[in-house]
C-alpha cells in the first residue's frame, strides 16, 4: 500500500487530475510535509488507490 502525506490543496488537485486518494483514518488533520510543494502545513495522510486495469500510465515519486 502505498501513503502519501499532501496538503489539502494539493490533494484536491490531484483528484482534479484523475487520482484516487483516500484518507487515512490515522492521517487526518495532522501537521504534514505535503509530498507535492514541500510545505510544512496541515495536511492528511492518503492511501493512493490505483485504478484497477488503466492504460493511463500514472507517474508518482
Ligand atoms: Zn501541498
Amino acid at each position: 500500500m502505498t501513503t502519501i502525506d499532501l496538503c489539502r490543496p494539493c490533494a484536491e488537485a490531484r483528484k482534479a487530475r484523475g487520482e484516487k486518494l483516500r484518507p487515512t483514518i490515522t492521517g487526518i488533520d495532522r501537521k504534514i510535509r505535503c509530498a507535492d510543494c514541500g510545505r510544512r502545513r496541515f495536511g492528511a495522510t492518503y492511501e493512493s488507490v490505483r485504478k484497477e486495469g488503466s492504460r493511463e500510465a500514472v507517474s508518482d515519486v
